[in-house]
């Protein structure tokens, strides 16, 4: 018999170990893999590099020649 838990967002019931542990809306919750797809727009992973390193701007700086 699997343990199981309910997903937070549906409350579906369903075995532990697919459950992730991700973070939902700025919050921590575990989503069924169904609502993980349906979600991902709105999930992050915690443990997955951060987004916001896609600002690298050209240097208008010519001083280094
Ligand atoms: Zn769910």
């Amino acid at each position: 018999m699997a343990v199981t838990a309910r997903c937070d967002c549906d409350g579906e019931e369903t075995p532990i170990f697919r459950l992730a542990a991700v973070i939902l809306d700025g919050k921590m919750a575990r989503v069924c893999p169904s609502c993980a797809s349906k979600y991902k727009d709105r999930i992050e992973m915690p443990y997955s590099p951060r987004a916001d390193q896609g600002a690298i701007q050209p240097s208008t700086s010519r001083e280094v020649w």
